[in-house]
């Protein structure tokens, strides 16, 4: 039995159907701040499986004493948390409180319950604004450009400490880029609330016609084309590195890996890449940069090639359609 924390959210929903695929018994806990209880049920009729759901708080210690005794628990994979990077900026306590110390909340109730195997959601983003692409896991963290980011770095720290600690404790931290797209089905993706702030659903909603056009921020980066580069994959390939990612808890330590494609996409690329594979218009034009974006960075994806197995497999066209398809599907739901 895994729990997972997260599990109603984007990218835990998505890990949820690839464990319960794969033949893992999953135990749910969200507190629904991003996501809505409905996702279970997508998650069982996808799957054809049933999943165990408590609506709580990592930050609750009591809540987790049961969970931990009502299920034999062999690993934690732990996605909640809150990534607003702008929100992090505006509310910096709320984001601490719950990654960090929601981190740490989850870390105790696991050591009480005797389980010491922790697979974490990282970020890219621990990199720093200093550090060249491609992005490599032998690069020290750099500094944070924001509260989310730091307190991504900062969760990194308290678990290698824990385990210089313990040496029974393993974690594997999973650095991932920019995931995007949707699983296949169209029953499950990312709904941002309120106007998304991130690339890939700002395209949807402008196709869609729910916004009227899209802000490409900056067109005078150093870049090929002038605007930025990002390492994108699609959250399918994403949730497969995750069940990937379990077999290194076998081994003591902390174990990082980058979970991207390995190759750069400017924001014009991926803009031209949404019209080409649905056929859909997205009007846009060019604004000035967005404050803290880098111009462009990606990842190394070669130490989770080597040592996990994994490397995407979805091409950039997959995740246009998959993105589109549950875009249609949102709306269709909300009409
Ligand atoms: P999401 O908001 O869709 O999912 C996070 C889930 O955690 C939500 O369902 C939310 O209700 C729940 N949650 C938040 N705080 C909680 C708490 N204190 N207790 C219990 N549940 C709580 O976000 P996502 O995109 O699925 O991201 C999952 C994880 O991956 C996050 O930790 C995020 O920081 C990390 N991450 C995401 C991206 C990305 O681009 N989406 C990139 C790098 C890292
Ligand atoms: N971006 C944009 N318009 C938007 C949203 C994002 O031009 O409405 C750009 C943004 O400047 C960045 C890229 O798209 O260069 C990816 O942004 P996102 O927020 O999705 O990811 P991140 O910057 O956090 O890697």
């Amino acid at each position: 039995m895994i729990l997972l924390t997260g599990g109603t959210g984007y990218i835990g929903s998505h890990i949820a159907v690839e464990l319960l695929d794969a033949g893992h018994q999953v135990v749910i806990l969200d507190n629904l701040s991003n996501s809505v209880c409905t996702v279970v049920d997508r998650i069982k009729t996808i799957s054809q499986k049933e999943v165990e759901f408590y609506k709580g708080d990592v930050r609750d210690a009591a809540l987790l004493g049961v969970i931990f005794k009502a299920h034999n628990i062999k690993a934690v994979i732990h996605c909640a948390g809150l990534k607003a990077v702008g929100e992090s900026v505006s509310n910096p306590l709320a984001y601490y409180d719950a990654n960090v110390y929601g981190s740490i909340s989850l870390c105790k109730a696991m050591e009480q319950a005797g389980v010491k195997r922790l697979i974490f959601s990282s970020s890219a983003t621990v990199y720093g604004h200093e550090a060249e692409p491609p992005y490599m896991e032998t690069m020290a963290r750099g500094s944070a450009s924001s509260p989310y980011g730091a307190s991504k770095a900062m969760i990194e720290k308290v678990l290698e400490d824990l385990s210089s600690s313990d040496p029974q404790w393993s974690f594997s931290i999973l650095r991932y880029f920019n995931p995007i797209g949707a699983h296949p089905s169209g029953y499950i993706g990312e709904s941002p609330q309120g106007i998304p702030n991130n690339l890939m659903p700002y395209i949807s909603q402008v196709a869609a016609g729910v916004l009227p056009e899209l802000l490409i921020y900056g067109n005078d980066y150093p870049t090929d084309d002038g605007t930025c580069v990002r390492d994108y994959l699609h959250v399918v390939d994403l949730a497969v590195g995750h069940r990937m990612a379990l077999q290194t808890l076998e081994q003591p330590g902390v174990h990082y890996y980058n979970l991207g494609a390995g190759k750069g996409v400017s924001v014009q690329e991926m803009v031209d890449a949404f019209i080409l594979a649905t056929g859909v218009d997205v009007p846009y034009r060019f604004a000035p940069r967005r404050k803290g974006d880098l111009a462009a960075f990606w990842a190394s994806s070669e130490k989770a090639e080597r040592e996990l197995g994994w490397r995407t497999r979805k091409s950039l066209v997959d995740m246009m359609v998959d993105t589109w398809r549950w875009q249609q599907f949102t709306s269709s739901e909300n009409s």
